[in-house]
């Protein structure tokens, strides 16, 4: 099949390929399938937020032509926002952790957004990237503040775009859907476009040790236990993405059972992920795992493949990073 031109850079963002991945559907003993968001111009699932988000203000009148995009992110939307706002004539300020990877904040400078760096606080300090950024949109003249976590448009381009994707994909057969929550925009948005096509579509949340979302939608209360390295996952609160999302079950899956995944995808299938992606993909297993043993026929499972593990040389592909982490090191690595 040939991919169709396109005239636009915008146009590259979204319809992503869809793979079927061999070693996790053997694990699970269904299909597994993973949508290949690092194939988006900024490698990672934050692109389709990000064009959704300017597209959305742009309609509403608030950011006008040569305005500036300021927002807080582990780096990713950051990224995103960048190339959509370069294209587009617009400036960005970007807002973020310094605890996040080298690569993003090198990126995210190459790409010609001002990068405004802040030490790691929790949500209820006012220091925290997300009110720092806001309080930055606020004193910027001609400014908006993208607020991914609560600015719907966010989940919106998931319901617009991933989920139909998913579905033509797949020929309008899929049986359950599974991804992790940074602002929840992927999995409420996946999850309510596809529920919208076939309610019978099981969605599951696969949370990260450190988040707070498992014990909410286990037991109904925001509870983190444990901690994890992934960046971009994580979130501790229901924000306005995740208001209504239509999660049927939840796993919750550890950074060495991500890892197993990142490693095998990689050494066994020739895919380069984050971690957040090996999450993913072990929470795919453990919901293929679970709809078969409930005696569904011939299960298929998708999951989100969020971003390009080059974007983790110095971390996640570092042997003195992964052990100084406590972390096991690939055999190839520990090797070199
Ligand atoms: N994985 C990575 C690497 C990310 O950067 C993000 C975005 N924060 C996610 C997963 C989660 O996506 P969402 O914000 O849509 O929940």
């Amino acid at each position: 099949m040939t991919v169709p031109a396109v005239s636009s850079t915008l146009d590259l963002i979204g319809n992503t390929p869809l793979v079927l991945l061999k070693g996790p559907s053997e694990a699970a003993g269904c299909e597994i399938w993973g949508k290949c968001e690092f194939a988006n111009p900024g490698a990672s699932v934050k692109d389709r937020a990000a064009l959704w988000i300017v597209r959305d203000a742009e309609a509403r009148g608030t950011l006008q032509p040569g305005g500036t995009i300021v927002e807080g992110t582990a780096g990713n939307t950051g990224i995103g926002l960048a190339l959509v706002a370069n294209a587009l004539g617009y400036k960005t300020i970007i807002v973020m952790p310094e605890t996040q990877s080298r690569e993003k904040m090198d990126t995210l400078r190459a790409l010609g957004a001002e990068l405004v760096l802040v030490p790691a606080a929790p949500f209820s300090n006012p220091g925290h990237f997300v009110h720092t950024s806001r309080r930055l949109a606020e004193e910027t003249p001609g400014a908006i503040w993208a607020n991914q976590f609560d600015n719907t448009a966010n989940r919106k381009a998931h319901i617009e775009s991933t989920a139909p994707e998913l579905w033509a994909q797949l020929d309008g057969r899929i049986d359950g859907f599974t991804c992790a929550a940074g602002t929840g925009g992927t999995i409420a948005g996946v999850g309510m476009g596809l529920k919208a096509l076939d309610p019978a579509v099981t969605i599951a949340l696969t949370d990260p040790f450190g988040a707070a979302l498992y014990n909410y939608y286990a037991h109904g209360e925001l509870k983190a236990e444990g901690s994890s390295v992934a960046e971009g996952i994580g979130q501790g609160r229901i924000t306005a993405n995740l208001e209504g999302a239509p999660i049927d079950t939840q796993f919750r899956i550890s950074d060495e059972d991500g890892l197993v995944w990142v490693a095998r995808l990689l050494s066994e299938e020739g895919l380069c992920l984050g971690l957040s992606s090996g999450i993913n993909v072990a929470g795919a297993v453990a919901l293929g795992r679970q709809l078969v043993a409930a005696g569904k026929p011939d299960v298929r499972v998708a999951t989100i493949l969020c971003d390009t593990g080059f974007r983790y040389l110095s971390s996640l592909y570092n042997a003195e990073w992964l052990a100084a982490k406590g972390l096991p090191v690939f055999p190839w690595l520990a090797k070199a």
